[in-house]
C-alpha cells in the first residue's frame, strides 16, 4: 500500500460512498441498463460536456442508433449531425471508427479485456475504465478531473492536477481505493460525489457522506485543493465569414477539411483576414474559390472559444453572380437545404442574419 494510504480506512469509504450512491444517485438515462455500447457514447459525450446538455443528445442518439451495429453502418455526415452543437466533433468521429473496429475485429461485442478497449480509437484510461467497471463490473480505475478533485481533498494531495504523471498517481490511488464488490457503484460514487455534493467550488461538505473520511475537510482546506495550473492562454484568430448568396438564393458552403478541427462539418467559407488583409480579400476569394463576390453590409461579430485557439469571427454578407460551382467541396444550397447539413455551433449562430 503507498503511503498516502497508509491509516486510511479504505473498506469504511467504500462502505458509505457506495451505500450513498445507491440511494442518491441521479436517475439518468444511460443508467438504465448495463449495455457496453450504451455506456461508452455516453461516457464519450460526457466527455467536456454537462449532463443536462448530453441527455436529449443522448437519448436522440440512442433511438436514432440504438445499436452497435446501426452506429457502425451509418453515414459519418448523419452522424456528425446528430453530434451537432455538442462540440469537439473528434469525439464522435472516433466513436465511430472504433465501433467499426469492434463490429469487424470482436463480432460486435464490445471487448471486456483492458488491452483490447484501451487499443480502441478515443478510448483514453478514463473512458476504458469506466466502460471495464460499470458495463463489466471489473475493479478499473476511471479518473478524470472531477474524480482527482475529490480524492485531492479526501486524502489532501497537493500535487499540481494538470500534470500528467500527476494523473497516474491519482490512478494508482484509485486502484487501491476501489472496491472489488461493486466496482461500478464506487466508481460512479465518486463521480456522482463530484458532481452532486464535493463540486469545484464551495463543497458542501455538511451532506458528504465521507466527511469523516477527508482529511482536507479535517484540516479546512477543502477550498484550496486542488491544486491546478492554469493552462496556456489561448492564441486569438480573426476571420472575416461570408455569408454569400446568389440571386436564386441560395448560399455558399463549404466541406472543412478530412482531419484537424471540426474535420468534415460544414461552414459558411472563412477568410483569414489577419493573412490577407482587408483589401485583398475579395481577390484572395476569387482566387482561391474561382467565385466573383460583391460585398454587402456587415452582420455583426462573434467569438467561439475552443481549447486551445479563439476563432474572433466578423460576419459579412454578400453577394455574387454564380449559381454552381465546380469544387466539390463548396456547393450552393438553399435556405431549407442548409438544415440538413451538420455545422459547428459557431457557423448555426450565424443562420439568424440569413433570411
Ligand atoms: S468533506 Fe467536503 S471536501 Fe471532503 S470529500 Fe466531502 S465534500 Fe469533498
Amino acid at each position: 500500500m503507498t503511503g498516502i494510504l497508509q491509516n486510511f480506512d479504505i473498506y469504511s469509504f467504500q462502505e458509505k460512498l457506495i451505500e450513498w450512491y445507491q440511494s442518491n444517485k441521479r436517475d439518468l438515462p444511460w443508467r438504465q441498463d448495463q449495455d457496453p455500447y450504451k455506456v461508452w457514447v455516453s461516457e464519450i459525450m460526457l466527455q467536456q460536456t454537462r449532463v443536462d446538455t448530453v441527455i436529449p443528445y443522448f437519448q436522440r442518439f440512442i433511438s436514432k442508433y440504438p445499436t452497435l451495429y446501426d452506429l457502425a453502418y451509418a453515414e459519418e455526415q448523419d452522424v456528425l449531425k446528430s453530434w451537432e452543437g455538442l462540440g469537439y466533433y473528434s469525439r464522435v468521429r472516433n466513436l465511430q471508427t472504433a465501433v467499426r473496429e469492434v463490429e469487424a475485429a470482436y463480432g460486435g461485442e464490445v471487448p471486456d479485456d483492458p488491452k483490447q478497449l484501451g487499443k480502441l480509437k478515443g478510448i483514453g484510461p478514463y473512458t476504458k475504465g469506466a466502460i471495464l467497471s460499470i458495463a463489466f463490473n471489473q475493479p478499473e480505475p476511471a479518473v478524470d478531473g472531477n474524480v482527482m478533485r475529490v480524492l485531492s481533498r479526501v486524502l489532501k494531495i497537493e500535487d499540481d492536477i494538470a500534470q500528467s504523471k500527476v494523473k497516474k498517481q491519482f490512478e494508482g490511488y484509485a486502484s487501491e481505493l476501489i472496491s472489488h464488490d461493486d466496482p461500478s457503484s464506487f466508481n460512479q460514487g465518486i463521480m456522482e460525489l463530484g458532481a452532486l455534493i464535493c463540486t469545484p467550488k464551495e463543497p458542501m461538505c455538511m451532506f458528504c457522506p465521507v466527511q469523516k473520511h477527508c482529511r482536507a475537510f479535517q484540516e479546512g482546506m477543502e477550498q484550496e485543493l486542488p491544486i491546478k495550473s492554469k493552462a496556456k492562454k489561448q492564441k486569438k484568430i480573426p476571420y472575416t465569414v461570408l455569408l454569400i448568396h446568389n440571386e436564386r438564393g441560395e448560399y455558399l458552403i463549404e466541406k472543412r477539411p478530412e482531419n484537424g478541427l471540426l474535420a468534415n462539418l460544414w461552414q459558411f467559407p472563412m477568410v483569414p483576414i489577419a493573412e490577407i488583409g482587408k483589401d485583398h480579400m475579395v481577390n484572395w476569394f476569387e482566387m482561391e474559390y474561382g467565385i466573383d463576390v460583391e460585398l454587402s453590409d456587415k452582420k455583426g461579430d462573434l467569438k467561439h472559444v475552443f481549447s486551445h485557439i479563439i476563432w474572433q469571427l466578423e460576419i459579412v454578407a454578400a453577394t455574387t453572380p454564380s449559381k454552381e460551382t465546380e469544387d466539390k467541396r463548396v456547393r450552393f444550397v438553399s435556405r431549407d437545404e442548409l438544415e440538413e447539413y451538420p455545422f459547428p455551433v459557431s457557423h448555426q449562430k450565424m443562420m439568424r442574419y440569413i433570411t
